[in-house]
């Protein structure tokens, strides 16, 4: 579903990304971990081209998405992002939150777009705030609009970016209760987290990134009870 192949990104003569290669099958979790600034964000970013790859080639769904001519908007389309703040609209309802881009992007009715909110709704728990604004929301409800509403667009793609970084403690098993569910639905996943619990548990490979590079691409078991490299092996110590 995914081919990466040798993805380098440089911000200034800063290089975050040092050829990065891998290819990510359809229906795959992958936890995405590393410490701080490894380049784990720019990744993600790179996948639904929010940051323009400095060389290398990102196929997706066959599609190769880094060549000049693609629509950048159709890829995005089918790729869906869950960021660490959350970046509701604050001045639309929840509702409005999920039925603004299928009905402006996908030009679905606002009968149908409403129903399907409605249920997407449902499996984030959250049906009863359908009319409430975001600043009404917790930090976890809110977290679960916004998965709610990348998923509105029927993406074959899910990005998480640290989705549970910003929340209270209290509210990181809601929204990671609402991921694990999607796990079971088939769709594609990559999460940056810091949840090693979570990691462990609902991902089929950990990428360990260090330093621009991916380091490590190993089953959870593997990696956490035996990591193959000595800065893997570091990190484990710091954050386990
Ligand atoms: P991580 O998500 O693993 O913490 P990031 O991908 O956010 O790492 O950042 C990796 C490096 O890239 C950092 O040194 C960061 O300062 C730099 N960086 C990220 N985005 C930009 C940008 N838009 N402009 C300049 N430097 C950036
Ligand atoms: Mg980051």
């Amino acid at each position: 579903m995914i081919k990466v192949q040798d993805l380098h990104k440089t911000f200034g003569n800063n290089e975050v990304l040092k050829g990065i290669s891998t290819t990510v099958q359809d229906g795959e979790i992958i936890a995405i971990i590393g410490p701080s600034g490894s380049g784990k964000s720019t990744f993600l970013r790179c996948i639904n081209m929010l940051e323009t790859p400095t060389s290398g080639d990102i196929q997706i769904n066959d599609q190769l998405i880094t060549e000049k001519k693609t629509d950048l908007m159709k890829i995005r389309e089918k790729v869906g992002m869950v960021f660490q703040h959350f970046h509701l609209f604050p001045h639309k309802t929840v509702m409005e939150n999920l039925t603004y881009a299928p009905m402006k992007v996908l030009k679905i009715s606002k009968e149908n777009a409403e129903k399907r909110g409605e249920e997407l709704l449902k499996q984030v728990g959250l049906l009863e705030k359908k009319d409430e604004y975001p600043n009404r929301l917790s930090g976890g409800q809110k977290q679960r609009v916004a998965i709610a509403r990348a998923l509105a667009m029927e993406p074959d793609l899910m990005l998480f970016d640290e989705p549970t970084s910003a929340l209270d403690p209290e509210m990181v098993k809601e929204v990671l209760d609402v991921m694990k569910s999607l796990t079971k639905t088939g769709m594609t996943m990559l999460i940056v987290t810091h949840e090693m619990g979570f990691a462990r548990e609902v991902a089929d490979r950990i990428f360990f990134l260090d330093g621009g590079q991916l380091i490590e691409d190993a089953a959870p078991t593997d990696f956490f009870n035996n990591p193959s490299t000595q800065r893997a092996k570091d990190f484990l110590e710091k954050v386990l």
